[in-house]
């Protein structure tokens, strides 16, 4: 017999609920800078990601995707919030965001500064959907390695 959810997993669960059903930034930029996808076999989660860069900043940010509640509604999350931030600041969050989800140590991350993403933080019991929760992060580093690679090959003028 399950004893039941705490009011703190209540919120979280409705949290995570909303951006599974109304994602914000869903789709696909017209001209990224950068765009990548990863999937996760384990649970058949797919994301898209396309960002544009402008001035060292996160200018627009889109996903596409489908899978569990827990990959989708992290990608909205994520989408929220590097947009519009300077790619230090990106770096950072996701730093955060990959502690929170995966260190003995996360009470050290000052999880209210993640703003929603604090609501997967209860995934953490689950080390199967931590996977799912970390997709769009993975495809995330991976794109701004992919810029960066690109920026260090001359392709973009300044
Ligand atoms: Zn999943």
């Amino acid at each position: 017999m399950n004893t039941g959810l705490s009011s703190l997993d209540e919120l979280y669960r409705e949290v995570i609920l909303d951006h599974y059903q109304s994602p914000r930034n869903r789709g696909r930029l017209a001209d990224p800078d950068v765009a990548n996808a990863g999937s996760n076999p384990l649970c058949g989660d797919e994301i898209e990601l396309s960002l544009r860069i402008r001035d060292g900043q996160v200018a627009d940010v889109a996903f596409d995707g489908r899978g569990c509640s827990i990959s989708q509604a992290s990608a909205s999350m994520m989408t929220e919030a590097i947009k519009g931030k300077p790619l230090e600041a990106v770096r950072a969050v996701l730093g955060e965001f990959k502690t929170l989800m995966t260190d003995k140590n996360a009470e050290a991350v000052d999880a209210a500064a993640l703003g929603d993403l604090e609501a997967l933080q209860g995934v953490r019991r689950y080390p199967v959907r931590v996977k799912c929760a970390l997709l769009p992060w993975n495809v995330l580093q991976e794109s701004l390695e992919l810029y960066r690679a690109g920026q260090a090959r001359g392709g973009q003028h300044e």
